[in-house]
């Protein structure tokens, strides 16, 4: 057996899954993210690939790659993460040469977001043929992973598609970045639950999903934090379709997760830009854009194809297994 394991490290969760040559998933697992030091970073990691090689009853003789998505500025070259605030990583650190040491298997390492673009691009190419897309993170942050002419766009300093940070209104909120008006300041996760922060009769915090769902049920003023957030969105994937005319226009992220009550406005701010402009309505035809599946792990799927190819020999042995029909891979969250 040659297994590869693909990581999808995050603030809080890291999660891992192991799959055979031809892609299939055997098993996978997910655990607290250590992150008070770089070596508790490094074990957490090696457990959490331990736990889903018994889930997939395998052992680590087999593995012979690992790829890694990370938040944080990566360089993939030198294999360092830097600016990686929610795991205590401000300087850059040797991630992928520690990790290499620690598993004794080659490692590549990604920026989370361009690591799930590219789990969303294998996903998309399912079901047609593709050569670019851009895939839209919204959760705690928002950012774009690109891949031009069927490869990762990176840009000169790893931060191509770090579009969450655009100010779009300079009288608008303050941003964590220091900016006001940013897109993250009005249609991220944290963005919208706060701007809702009074809407519930009890006075709790709600969460993103709460709103969304309040505005889906009629509440008004939640259904006005909701549109001017798809508002914003839907300018976003306009600017992305308009800077790099990609074919397909994938987001996902856990705000995507409302679901209907998610897709329902964004769906409604597109159509007000069509009906305004014909370019819009040429370059922004509404099956361009698309909702990932919420059991489809972008995160952890990129990982595994971003993982290092195994030598000559193997590869040639696995171009023959992957000839064989795979199914859609769908991951359990
Ligand atoms: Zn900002």
């Amino acid at each position: 057996m040659k297994l590869r394991v693909g990581l999808d490290v995050g603030g809080t969760k890291t999660a891992a899954l192991i799959v055979n040559e031809a892609g299939r998933p055997l098993g996978q697992a997910i655990q607290p993210t250590e992150a008070d030091s770089p070596q508790r970073l490094v074990d957490g990691i090696r457990t959490t690939i331990d736990r889903a090689l018994h889930d997939a009853d395998q052992s680590m003789n087999d593995l012979v790659a690992a790829g890694v998505g990370i938040p944080g500025q990566v360089d993939p070259i030198k294999g360092t993460v830097r600016l990686a605030v929610n795991l205590n990583l401000s300087e850059p650190y040797p991630l992928r040469h520690a990790l290499q040491e620690a598993l004794g298997i080659p490692v590549a390492l990604e920026n989370d977001v361009r690591t799930a673009a590219w789990g969303a691009y294998h996903w998309a190419r399912h079901s047609a043929p593709l050569n670019s897309l851009a895939y839209l993170s919204v959760g705690t942050g928002i950012a774009a992973g690109l891949i031009l002419d069927g490869r990762l766009y990176r840009g000169a300093n790893g931060m191509a598609g770090e579009i969450g940070h655009i100010p779009l209104d300079a009288t608008g909120p303050r941003c964590v970045c220091g900016s006001y008006g940013c897109l993250e300041a009005y249609a991220a996760g944290p963005a919208i639950a706060s701007a809702a922060a009074t809407l519930p009769d009890d006075g709790h915090m709600p969460t993103t999903n709460e709103v969304y769902a309040l505005a889906a049920g009629g509440h008004l003023a939640a259904a006005r934090i909701v549109e001017r957030a798809a508002g914003h969105l839907a300018r976003a994937v306009y600017l992305l379709l308009m800077t790099y005319d990609v074919e397909k226009v994938v987001l996902g992220g856990g705000v995507t997760r409302a679901a209907d009550a998610f897709e329902r406005p964004l769906r409604h701010a597109m159509d007000n830009l069509r009906a305004a402009s014909s370019l819009a309505s040429s370059m922004m035809p509404d099956e361009k854009v698309v909702i990932i599946p919420p059991d489809y792990s972008a995160g952890v799927m990129g990982a595994v194809f971003l993982a290092p190819a195994p030598t000559p020999a193997d590869r040639q042995e696995e171009n023959e297994k992957s000839r064989e029909a795979v199914p859609p891979i769908v991951v359990k969250q």
